[in-house]
């Protein structure tokens, strides 16, 4: 059987308040299924915001990507820059919602996208495990008994200290391969699987 997977990153207020419904609507005139990864955190770092101007340092653009401005619009760029709300608090209606209507929830990060995408690479194991068991508690916040099983890094930041965490807090995949080929292998050299998903961006996350 052939399946094909779409993708959701679910990283900002604006995916989890007007991404969630929009695609559960789709899936549901399409008879679907998907998978988001959330981020329950919040979006932005306001101390790496502040030292990236006063250093004026640009973002590396290894991969392709659109800038926050471009994905999220004037408006809700000023929310996610100033606001910087938590994602996990204001979407538990709609991450609940995914879950009562047959969709997967992964992990995408901890306390901060931003953070992870600046940092994680160099953390010790034990910040590594303090962050995947916050995201991991926020989501008990929202469903008591759902077990999340997948992960995805922010900004494809992963290296094995972070798998060896996910795979001892009972993760069964990662999905951190990142190419603009169309297929890669199934990564099963370590006791976690990674492997590729195709990755889906538009206007709403
Ligand atoms: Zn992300």
């Amino acid at each position: 059987m052939k399946q094909l997977v779409f993708r959701f990153d679910v990283d900002t207020h604006k995916c989890v308040k007007q991404g969630i419904p929009n695609l559960i609507a789709l899936s549901k005139r399409q008879n679907v299924k998907f998978t988001f990864f959330v981020h329950f955190g919040r979006a932005v770092s306001q101390k790496d915001f502040l030292v990236a101007m006063i250093k004026k340092s640009k973002p590396t653009k290894k991969h392709a990507h659109l800038s926050a401005l471009t994905k999220l619009g004037f408006k809700n760029y000023l929310v996610a820059a100033i606001l910087n709300p938590q994602i996990g608090v204001v979407g538990q209606k709609e991450i609940r919602d995914a879950i009562h209507n047959g969709h997967e929830i992964g992990l995408h990060g901890g306390r901060n996208h931003e953070t992870w995408n600046r940092e994680a690479l160099h953390w010790t194991k034990g910040r590594v495990n303090e962050e995947i068991s916050w995201g991991i508690n926020e989501m008990k916040k929202i469903s008591s008994t759902y077990k999340m099983l997948g992960f995805a890094s922010p900004h494809w930041k992963g290296n094995n200290r972070i798998y060896s965490v996910l795979a001892e807090k009972g993760f069964t995949y990662v999905s951190d391969i990142h190419s603009n080929k169309p297929l890669q292998k199934i990564d099963t050299k370590n006791h976690y699987l990674t492997f590729q998903i195709t990755f889906l961006v538009s206007r709403w996350g």
